[in-house]
């Protein structure tokens, strides 16, 4: 199975597509994503990653010329080109136009859409387990909207990497903000703790599913600034992003993560699993 690609309505595989060197994205990052989850041709939470990516789009003064139902019936065009029920990485970004570069919004600028699908194999929840390093945090102060800018990302997520890790932890001096491309959630004493949301971490869709699954499974949690401090001394460690969904860490720093709130992370792990699998069914393809 072959990645696939789209730009502006053309579908293809995605190594034998191109862009115009005038995208803006090309040269100033001036653009909006989203990533998500696709099985059984089912695009999980779409919803929620629409409202996202307007909200985004919105925050840049795109003119995005999609309705949120012809996205949609865009999206789906790329699951069921690539023609499989198995589980998909689905990613789209738009860029503010296709202009000569000049800072300032190009004359009657129209957004570009890019898309692209490709298979995934989603970590086990159960085994895997994050080796992570605490990263301070130097991104710029706008972080609660999905930009293409991601240089910042980059470097921690490779820093993580070449110390034999898989995820960086971001502090803004002694305040825990997120990963690289997670949000971070602690367990202490029964209770989860993550940031609250506001403009220097994403409002992530993994983390707001935690949330609710928590409420429903009577788990208490907070949403508060939490430090470096209280980030060293939790019984676990989470991670959620879309394309993983909630996972454990064994390490931080090189020192063991204590791992002992076993039997809430693998309630809501088990929770989550059972989410996933019911707004994937088949029966809700469209
Ligand atoms: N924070 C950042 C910086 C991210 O890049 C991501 C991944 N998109 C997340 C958090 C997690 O967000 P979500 O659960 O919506 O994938």
């Amino acid at each position: 199975m072959e990645a696939l690609g789209y730009y502006n309505g053309q579908i293809g595989l995605l190594k034998d597509m191109t862009v115009p060197m005038n995208d803006r994205a090309v040269y100033f990052g001036d653009g909006v994503y989203e990533a998500v989850l696709v099985k059984n041709r089912v695009i999980f939470s779409l919803e929620e990653h629409l409202n996202r990516f307007e909200r985004s789009y919105k925050a840049l003064r795109l003119n995005f010329p999609l309705t949120r139902e012809e996205l949609a019936a865009e999206l789906y065009k790329v699951v069921d080109a690539m023609d499989t029920d198995a589980t998909l990485l689905l990613y789209w970004q738009a860029s503010r136009a296709t202009a000569p570069r000049k800072h300032t919004f190009p004359e009657g600028a129209k957004a570009n859409l890019m898309i692209t699908l490709k298979p995934i194999t989603l970590k086990d929840m159960k085994t895997f387990r994050h080796k992570l390093i605490t990263w301070e945090d130097t991104r710029y102060l706008h972080c609660d909207i999905k930009t293409l800018n991601l240089i910042p990302s980059v470097m921690a997520a490779q820093a993580a990497e070449e110390k034999g890790c898989t995820e960086v932890v971001q502090h803004r001096g002694e305040r825990v903000t997120e990963g690289a491309h997670s949000n971070i959630v602690i367990v202490k004493d029964g209770r989860l703790i993550t940031a609250p949301l506001d403009n220097l971490i994403l409002p992530g869709i993994t983390r707001m599913h935690l949330l609710q699954l928590a409420k429903q499974c009577g788990i208490p949690y907070e949403e508060r600034i939490f430090t470096l401090d209280e980030l060293r001394a939790a019984d676990e460690i989470l991670v959620t992003s879309s394309s993983a969904l909630c996972l454990r860490a064994e390490e931080l720093d090189g020192a063991a993560v204590p791992q002992t709130a076993g039997a809430i992370v693998e309630t809501l792990q088990e929770a989550y699993r059972q989410k996933f699998e019911k707004e994937t069914d088949p029966a809700l393809r469209k």
